[in-house]
This record gives C-alpha cells, sequence and structure tokens, in this order.
C-alpha cells in the first residue's frame, strides 16, 4: 500500500436499530418515477417496462436529524420522502428471489432535489447531476432489519413539513417492489454490501426554505427528520 498524499475520506455509514455496529455504505442508487401519482406530477407516465436510475455520491449521505444548508445554485429546492434499500449480500443478475434475501433492511431516506436544475437539464436532455447528486442530499434514518419489518406493501409513508402532512400514500402504490428493483438493477451492477437503494418518491414534492423541519414516517421504521439552515 503506498503512502497517501492527503488523509482518504471516510465513508458515511448508518445507524442500524438494535446493533451497535453501523452500516457502512458504498454507494447510492435512487429509482425515478415509482409512484404513478408522483410521475404524473412531473408531467410523465411511469415506464412500466422497465424502472430508471440515477445516482448520487456517497458522499451525499447525511444522517436524519441534520441541519442541512440551503444549497447553492437553486431556488426551488425540493424534498422527496423515500423508502431506501439496504443491501447486505453480494448480488449480481439475480432472480427476485435471490434479490429479497440480499436486502439487509429498510430506512426512511429524503432524496433532497434542485428541482429547477433538474427539469432544466431534463428539458436539454442533460445528465441530472445538478439537480440530484446535490451535497447532503441522500438523507438517511437509521436502518431496520429486513426480518423486523416483514413484507413491503401495507405501511404507509408520510411526510410533513413544520407540522402539515405534504405526503401520504402506501407502499404498495410503488410500480416496481423492492425485489424486483434489486433484481433489474443487479443486471447492470454487481450490488455488494454497502450499496443503498432510494425507490423513489409519492406524489406531494415540493420546495423548502431555510428554517422549515420536515419529519418523515413510514410504519414499522425510524423517523427521519430534517432541518433546513441558512443558505451557504
Ligand atoms: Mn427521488
Amino acid at each position: 500500500m503506498s503512502a497517501l498524499l492527503f488523509d482518504a475520506p471516510e465513508l458515511p455509514v448508518v445507524a442500524v436499530r438494535g446493533e451497535t455496529a453501523a452500516f457502512p455504505v458504498r454507494r447510492v442508487f435512487c429509482v425515478g418515477r415509482n409512484y404513478a401519482a408522483h410521475a404524473a406530477e412531473m408531467g410523465h407516465e411511469v415506464d412500466r417496462e422497465k424502472p430508471f436510475y440515477f445516482t448520487k455520491s456517497v458522499f451525499a449521505v447525511t444522517p436524519s436529524g441534520a441541519t442541512v444548508a440551503y444549497p447553492p445554485g437553486t431556488e426551488d429546492f425540493h424534498y422527496e420522502l423515500e423508502l431506501v434499500l439496504a443491501i447486505g449480500k453480494p448480488v449480481f443478475k439475480a432472480a427476485k428471489d435471490e434479490a429479497m434475501a440480499a436486502i439487509y433492511g429498510y430506512a426512511c431516506g429524503l432524496d433532497m432535489t434542485r428541482r429547477d436544475l433538474q427539469i432544466s437539464e431534463r428539458v436539454k436532455q442533460r445528465p441530472w447531476d445538478l439537480g440530484k447528486d446535490v451535497e447532503n442530499s441522500a438523507v438517511v434514518a437509521p436502518i431496520t432489519k429486513a426480518g423486523e419489518m416483514g413484507a413491503i406493501g401495507p405501511q404507509r409513508i408520510r411526510l410533513e413539513v413544520n407540522g402539515e402532512v405534504r405526503q401520504d400514500a402506501l407502499l404498495s402504490d410503488m410500480v416496481w417492489k423492492a425485489e424486483e428493483i434489486v433484481s433489474h438493477l443487479s443486471g447492470f451492477y454487481h450490488l455488494k454490501p454497502g450499496d443503498l437503494i432510494m425507490t423513489g418518491t409519492p406524489a406531494g414534492v415540493g420546495p423548502v426554505v431555510a428554517g422549515d423541519r420536515l419529519v418523515g414516517q413510514i410504519d414499522g421504521l425510524e423517523d427521519i427528520a430534517l432541518q433546513i439552515g441558512d443558505p451557504d
């Protein structure tokens, strides 16, 4: 091992309910348009042929309870509450049952988005990075192990901003189920322990301003909280 020119950055970790050891994060994948009502509010229909993805830098991972500065370059910073899948086993070109077995646990996540930049990039057929790979934009609450969560479907997913309900749906509204996403994504990547997948947001996305307090809940999981700070 050669010497390093400067200290290597530490990878983010996510706490696990009931464990003293934390979950080290490797990569962050995100699914687009996974709830029909949200796709419609964004001016699209869901593509039922296949899911699609974007990614965020692993260094965008931020713990629940953080205060995040309103980011630069946007006037339309949005929340998206999502179910996060935490991968715990290597999985590649997996069928659905193997994909399901690779899910270590679940968490609430916030895919914070510079919506104005996402849309302006989309219109120009450019990549979404400036809109989506925002610093501190992958907020993840503590993970609950899959066996403690039970089957995904009847749980409610609900976000409040300053105490007002903005998103309220059921996980059964997801177009692509957890195991379908892992199975499909594993056709393109060697998924490994530490990979996180944000599975898309229900309808009701909207902007935040400095001072806003977000609280998200999914039945059976730890709540997620985020405070929006003053601009950087
Ligand atoms: Mn999203």
